[in-house]
């Protein structure tokens, strides 16, 4: 008999040693081995397999099929997945067939009471998660919607008023919506802190401890997390009971479907270096759609105009860019229209930008951690991908600590064919003095990453910030947007 298991891993790209198991832990129960599953044996709604089926998905990903019966048995989860394994609908899809049974068609607001809250760190991944959610409940009468800051509050107020299902939202903003007796979330039956690692790194832990006291105790408590820290572990024993614990990767490893390769390159020849790279995927055929991370936000836009210069059509999105500003800039990014979007580490995470072919480091990120997030924008869900670093001597460091976490080497290549030349040390170098940047901006790009510093996240002050309408309606702030269609 074929084993399903396999298959899973090979259509997702994830390795052996990120075999799909579940592990125990001192909280957890343990769970059986993965089993030969398909969507059709999750017994879920026909309208819910309606909706999967319209989306494409053949066979569950190693996260949806590890976590899926656990979460219909009601079971607290800790699930430690990757961007771009599937984790979404691992827990949006038993949560609609959970509450399922309020859905109403009646126009009565009481009759909507806020059942599901998703809490995420970003209003990008809050947005993404509330898109997923409006597509597999699309068949269904839930409602599904999105809140978040640094927009304005009265449409997402009039949506809440009519009353929604599953909610989507930021901390900070939701906090605003219930000071103001909008969102009321005593009748909440199913939480699910996603990317929680992320919210402590942002410093959201008390706004967290705020929110989930006022949740009924009697809740089912679902928490996703690239890596489980002690931090992360001690959230978790604080708020879900004797969790199942689901991992489906190897912690801190990039999905196998990625190719990495370093770059030597002085700062000073870092933006030459990528015209070179793209003209050289150009040449061969592929794509030249990419990422491109940088550290500051300073940094990020000047890349993008600079790029524009050298004629690629380029992009910035990061902290200082309103929701209007970033939405527009992704969606030209996804039709095409821009090839190149440069963004800082506020768009490492929950951006779903499928079969995205290429990530380029311009800097490396102060925290290891953000790398694997960074290039885990590529070789989502199976697909191939190429991330590219472009390093400079001065990053040794940063180099080590990223090869310490990953416990691999990274592959050092020359740069393509046509490309600066190398004013660079070679490796063996590392550690010497680094070479003389022409470019004084790029001799400071230490703006501490969202991960290390709470205070100064780009996306944390943006929290607060009210009264900036976006300039199209964000694909869902929008609730209105998550209208059935
Ligand atoms: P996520 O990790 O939830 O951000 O999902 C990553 C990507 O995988 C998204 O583009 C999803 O639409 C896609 N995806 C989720 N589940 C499946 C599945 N079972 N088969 C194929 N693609 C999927």
């Amino acid at each position: 008999m074929t084993n399903t298991a396999t298959e899973i891993n090979s259509s997702t790209g994830v390795s052996e040693a990120a075999n799909p198991s579940v592990t125990d832990t001192d909280t957890a129960a343990t769970a059986s081995p993965p089993a030969t599953i398909t969507f059709a044996d999750f017994g879920l709604d026909p309208k819910i397999q309606k909706a999967v089926l319209e989306q494409g998905y053949n066979t569950p990903t190693p996260i949806q099929a590890q976590s899926i019966p656990h979460v219909l048995a009601g079971s607290d989860l800790m699930g430690a997945a990757q961007t771009g394994t599937g984790k979404t609908a691992a827990f949006v899809l038993p949560i609609i067939q959970k509450i399922l049974r309020h859905a109403s068609n009646s126009a009565s607001p009481a009759r909507h009471p806020i059942r599901a809250l998703v809490l995420t760190p970003t209003r990008e991944l809050a947005v993404q998660v509330a898109e997923n959610a409006a597509n597999y409940s699309k068949h269904t009468d839930l409602r599904a919607a999105v809140v978040y800051g640094g927009v304005d509050m009265k449409e997402q107020v009039g949506i809440l008023r009519n009353g929604v299902e599953i909610l989507i939202a930021t901390p900070g903003r939701l906090l605003d919506h219930i000071g103001s007796k909008v969102a009321n979330l005593s009748q909440v039956e199913i939480l699910v802190l996603d990317e929680a690692d992320r919210m402590l790194d942002m410093g959201f832990l008390p706004d967290l401890q705020r929110i989930i006291d006022l949740i009924p105790a009697q809740r089912q408590t679902l928490l996703f997390s690239a890596t489980f820290s002690p931090e992360i572990k001690k959230l978790a024993q604080s708020y879900l009971r004797t969790p199942v614990t689901v991992e489906v990767a190897r912690q801190n490893a990039a999905a196998d479907t990625v190719k990495q390769v370093v770059h030597m390159v002085s700062s000073a020849d870092k933006q030459r270096a990528i015209v070179k790279v793209l003209e050289a995927r150009t040449r061969a055929g592929l794509s030249r759609q990419c990422i491109i991370f940088t550290n500051s936000r300073l940094g990020c836009a000047k890349l993008s105009r600079a790029l524009e210069r050298d004629g690629i059509k380029a992009g910035a999105i990061h902290g200082d860019k309103s929701q209007g500003e970033r939405t527009l800039t992704l969606d030209a990014f996804k039709s095409g229209a821009i090839e190149a979007l440069v963004a800082t580490d506020v768009a490492a995470r929950g951006l779903d930008i499928p079969d995205m072919p290429c990530v380029i480091n311009h800097e490396l990120p102060y925290n290891a951690e953000d790398f694997i997030h960074r290039i885990g924008r590529t070789g989502r869900a199976g697909s191939k991908g190429d991330a590219i670093a472009l390093v400079d001597a001065s990053e040794k460091r940063l180099l080590d600590d990223i090869e310490k976490l990953m416990k691999r080497k990274l592959d050092v290549k020359p740069l393509p064919e046509g490309a600066p030349s190398q004013s660079r040390p070679s490796f063996s170098s590392y550690g010497s003095a680094p070479a003389k940047m022409s470019d004084p901006f790029f001799y400071k790009p230490y703006e501490p990453s969202a991960s290390t510093a709470s205070t100064t996240d780009p996306a944390k002050p943006e929290e607060k910030k009210v009264g900036i309408t976006p300039a199209k309606p964000a694909v869902g702030a929008l609730l209105g947007g998550f209208k059935k269609k």
